[in-house]
C-alpha cells in the first residue's frame, strides 16, 4: 500500500507497515502534508501547519526504528493537536483574537506525552473561540467545514479535530471536551471520540475554559485508535491537582471482548421530543444491533438531565469569566495601543474577545456577582449534584448508558450562529456527561436516511470505566462494520 493509501486506514495498519518497513514516517508525513495542502483550502481543519517540525520529527522516528529503539504503535504516526494545547515554540491561539502571536514557553502535557510516544504532529487544528461554541463558526480566523458536505459545519468546539481525521488529512487529533467539545463533532464528522473522566487526562498546559469540566481526549478512525490514543496520554500527572492517580487500564487488552451480558441502559428522557427521526432511528438501529450482539437493553430516567443545559451555561461561563481575566495584554498576545494602563486593558479586551467569549464573560460576571451566587451558582452546583446522582442509580442497573450525540446530524454552516440558545441545546445530550464528571463516547452508527450525514451514538460510563465503553463501542463498529470515506473533500 503507498502511503497516500495508508492514511485513509487505521494507526494500527500504519504502524504495522512502518514496522516491516513497506513505508517510512517521512513518507508517511509527506503524504499527510500533502493531504493538508490539497484539502485544507476547502475544509480548514488548520490554523497552523508546521512542516518543518512534522518532518524532522518523521526522520528522528524513522531513525529510531532503524537502530530497533521504535517506541510503539504510534511512533511516527501524523496527528494534529487543538489549538488549546501548548505547544513549545509554535503558536497557539485558542482560536482567539486575544491570543494572536502567543508563542507557548512550554508543551501541555499531553502534547508531551504524544510526542513522547514518537507522534508526529502536522500543527494546530481550528476551533472555537476558548472552545466555546458548538459548530466551530466562533473561531475567530476561519470557518471550519465538515468533510462530508461543506456547507454544513463540523461541530465544535473541536471542529477542526474531527474534520481533519474524518477527512484523512491524519490518523488522530487530540481535542477537548466541556460541554460536548468531542463528542459533538465527532457525531457531525462520522469519527470515534472519547471524552474521558474528568482528572483521567492531565490539563497541564491546556488553555483553561470551565477549568471543572475541561477534558482532553482523542480524536481516530476507529475505536482501537482512539483507545490507542487516550492509552498514551492518559495517567496521573502532578501538575495537574485535579489529575487522578488511579492506574490507567489497558485499553486495547480488552477490546475484543464483545458485549455479550452487557447491560445497556437506555435514557427514557432522550428519546423525547427534540430529537429528529432520522437521528432516532439509526441510535435504535445501534441499540437493536447490541441487543443481536448478546447485550441487554434497560430503561433508566435520568430525570434531572433536561436541567444540565441550564446548569451549565452558569457554572460553565462562571469558570471562564474567571479563567479570561487573564488575557490583559500585559502577559499574552495581542495588546492594545493606549496612552493609560486602564485603557490598556479595556481596549485589548474589546479588541481582542469575540461576540461570545464576551458573551460567557458577562454571563458568569453576572452569576457570580454579591447578591446573585446562591440564586444562580450555588444553585447549579446543586443540580449538578442531582445529575450525577440520576447516573449512580443509572449505573445500579447498567453498565453504560446508551443514547443520541446531537438531537440533529450537522447543520448548516451560519443556520444557528444568530441564536445562541439554538446553538447551546446541541450539546443538550452531552452536557449532562460532563456536569457529572463521567466519561463519553461518540461513535458513528450509520447514516442519517433521508440526509446521508453521519450520526452518533453516544456511551457513558461509570467513572474511569473508559475501558467498558472502548469495548462497548467496538463491539458495535465490528458489527457494523466502518462507514464510507466522506465525500465532500
Ligand atoms: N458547546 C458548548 C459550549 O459552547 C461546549 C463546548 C465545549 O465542550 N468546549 O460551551
Amino acid at each position: 500500500m503507498s502511503a497516500a493509501e495508508l492514511l485513509s486506514g487505521s494507526i494500527q495498519e500504519a504502524a504495522a507497515a512502518l514496522d516491516d518497513r513497506t513505508v517510512s514516517s517521512l513518507e508517511l508525513t509527506q503524504a499527510a502534508l500533502a493531504r493538508v495542502a490539497e484539502t485544507d483550502g476547502r475544509l480548514g481543519a488548520f490554523l497552523a501547519v508546521t512542516p518543518e517540525r512534522a518532518l524532522d520529527a518523521a526522520r528522528a522516528s524513522d531513525a529510531r526504528r532503524a537502530r530497533g529503539d521504535a517506541r510503539g504503535p504510534l511512533d511516527g504516526v501524523p496527528v494534529a493537536l487543538k489549538d488549546i494545547f501548548l505547544t513549545q515554540g509554535v503558536p497557539t491561539t485558542a482560536g482567539s483574537r486575544i491570543l494572536e502571536g502567543y508563542v507557548p514557553p512550554y508543551d501541555a502535557t499531553v502534547v508531551e506525552r504524544l510526542q513522547a510516544a514518537g507522534a508526529v504532529s502536522l500543527g494546530k487544528l481550528n476551533m472555537d473561540e476558548f472552545a466555546m461554541g458548538s459548530s466551530n463558526e466562533n473561531s475567530a480566523y476561519k470557518p471550519c467545514h465538515n468533510p462530508w458536505d461543506l456547507a454544513r459545519t463540523p461541530g465544535g468546539s473541536s471542529g477542526g479535530s474531527a474534520a481533519a481525521v474524518a477527512a484523512r488529512q491524519v490518523f488522530g487529533t487530540l481535542g477537548t471536551d466541556t460541554g460536548g467539545s468531542i463528542r459533538e463533532p465527532a457525531a457531525f464528522c462520522g469519527v470515534v471520540g472519547v471524552k474521558p473522566t474528568y482528572g483521567r487526562v492531565s490539563r497541564f498546559g491546556v488553555i483553561a475554559f470551565a477549568s471543572s469540566l475541561d477534558q482532553p481526549g482523542p480524536f481516530g478512525k476507529t475505536v482501537a485508535d482512539a483507545a490507542l490514543l487516550l492509552g498514551a496520554v492518559a495517567g496521573h500527572d502532578p501538575r495537574d491537582a485535579t489529575s487522578s492517580t488511579r492506574p490507567v487500564d489497558d485499553y486495547l487488552a480488552g477490546l475484543e471482548g464483545g458485549a455479550a451480558g452487557l447491560r445497556v441502559g437506555v435514557p427514557r428522557e432522550w428519546f423525547q421530543e427534540g430529537l429528529e427521526p432520522g437521528v432516532e432511528r439509526a441510535v435504535r438501529g445501534a441499540l437493536a444491533a447490541y441487543e443481536r450482539l448478546g447485550a441487554k437493553l434497560v430503561e433508566v430516567s435520568l430525570p434531572h438531565a433536561k436541567y444540565a443545559v441550564a446548569a451549565y451555561y452558569l457554572i460553565a461561563p462562571a469558570e471562564a469569566s474567571s479563567n479570561l481575566a487573564r488575557y490583559d495584554g500585559v502577559r499574552y498576545g495581542l495588546r492594545a495601543k493606549a496612552s493609560a494602563l486602564k485603557e490598556m486593558y479595556a481596549e485589548t479586551r474589546e479588541q481582542g474577545f469575540g461576540p461570545e467569549p464576551k458573551r460567557r464573560i458577562m454571563l458568569g460576571t453576572y452569576a457570580l456577582s454579591a447578591g446573585y451566587y446562591d440564586a444562580y451558582y450555588l444553585r447549579a452546583q446543586k443540580v449538578r449534584t442531582l445529575i450525577r446522582r440520576d447516573f449512580d442509580e443509572a449505573f445500579a442497573r447498567c453498565d453504560v448508558v446508551a443514547g443520541p450525540v446531537t438531537p440533529t446530524a450537522a447543520f448548516r454552516l451560519g443556520e444557528k450562529v444568530d441564536d445562541p440558545l439554538q446553538m447551546y441545546l446541541a450539546d443538550i445530550y452531552t452536557i449532562p456527561c460532563n456536569l457529572a464528571a463521567l466519561p463519553g463516547l461518540s461513535l458513528p452508527c450509520g447514516l442519517h436516511e433521508g440526509q446521508g450525514l453521519p450520526v452518533g451514538l453516544q456511551l457513558v460510563g461509570r467513572p474511569f470505566d473508559e475501558a467498558t465503553l472502548l469495548r462497548a463501542a467496538r463491539a458495535l463498529e465490528r458489527e457494523q462494520g466502518p462507514l464510507p470515506a466522506p465525500a465532500g473533500v
